[in-house]
């Protein structure tokens, strides 16, 4: 029988933090490190990326979770159709 897997994502333009709350044990260390203050504790005492709009990217809240229960992930930042092929013009 496959067992469901409580992953949590939470995203916007710039990034995708995912929460692995089968791993997760709730000890508040990601939420203490984060210094943009992103993540905040949810009802079980899972991080919850309540304000991922201020989270630039340090990757301090994965380093040090003990668990490997918390990823951030970049996205790749597009650049606008205008500016992709533009060659210099006569
Ligand atoms: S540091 Fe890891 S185990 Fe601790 S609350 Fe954060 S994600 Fe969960
Ligand atoms: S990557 Fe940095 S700013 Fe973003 S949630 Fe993690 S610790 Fe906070």
């Amino acid at each position: 029988m496959n067992k469901k897997i409580n992953k949590k994502i939470y995203q916007n333009k710039k990034t995708t933090i995912t929460v692995n709350e089968d791993w997760c044990k709730a000890c508040g260390i990601c939420i203490h490190f984060c210094p943009k203050k992103v993540l905040v504790a949810g009802e079980k005492g899972f991080p919850v990326a309540e304000n991922i709009d201020d989270c630039i990217n340090c990757m301090l809240c994965e380093l040090r979770c003990p668990d490997f229960a918390i990823n951030v992930e970049k996205k790749e930042e597009k650049l606008s159709p205008n500016l992709e092929h533009k060659g210099l013009e006569d």
